[in-house]
């Protein structure tokens, strides 16, 4: 797959995307909290709470599946990533195993297109600049060995992360 073709950068609402798969960046609970969280859940409707709490909760860098209930999205996967603490406590592999867990599920669920918050880059303070690089080269290293997605979103809630995330695509990606 053509990961020039299938990964784009967009700036909007996660929870209005018309994908198979939204991803959630959840907290360890998986029961909820604010930002793409909150709005993710207040989205979907109750449901997608009473399945979060069968799930037991999820480390750090993991990924759980769930419906997606009310949401133009068929699946729900909720990844934790990292809370941001200088940059030594192993921040970076963290959130590349939270964006690889979550492609690892999409594969296993055949799903063809979806959409990925600016995870940590929110409450838990990961710098987007950083980010935004570990985002678009784990997703283009996962594609080298896929051939079922065709879609990745990665969707900004600002224009701020939209020029970060953008940025990075053309650099990564464009080279
Ligand atoms: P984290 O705890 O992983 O940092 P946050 O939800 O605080 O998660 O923030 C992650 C990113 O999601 C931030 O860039 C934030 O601006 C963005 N965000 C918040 N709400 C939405 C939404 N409805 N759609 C897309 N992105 C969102």
């Amino acid at each position: 797959m053509n990961s020039f073709d299938t990964i784009s950068v967009i700036e909007g609402n996660i929870v209005e995307q018309e994908v198979d798969a939204i991803v959630n960046a959840a907290n360890n609970s998986l029961l909820g909290g604010g930002g793409v969280d909150g709005a993710i859940h207040m989205a979907a409707g109750p449901q997608l709470l009473e399945e979060c709490r069968t799930l037991g909760g999820c480390p750090t860098g993991g990924a759980r599946i769930t419906r997606g209930y009310r949401l133009p999205a068929k699946w729900v996967i909720h990844t934790v990533g990292p809370v941001w603490q200088g940059g030594n406590a192993g921040e970076d592999s963290l959130l590349a195993s939270s964006y690889r867990n979550c492609l690892e599920l999409a594969a296993i669920h055949k799903i063809r297109s979806m959409a990925f918050p600016a995870i940590s880059t929110g409450a838990y303070g990961f710098p987007p600049d950083r980010a935004s690089v570990i985002a678009v080269t784990t997703i283009k290293d996962f594609l080298q060995n896929d051939d079922l997605l065709s879609d990745i979103r990665l969707v900004c809630f600002s224009r701020s992360a939209f020029c970060h995330y953008s940025s990075a695509l053309n650099r990564i990606i464009g080279e």
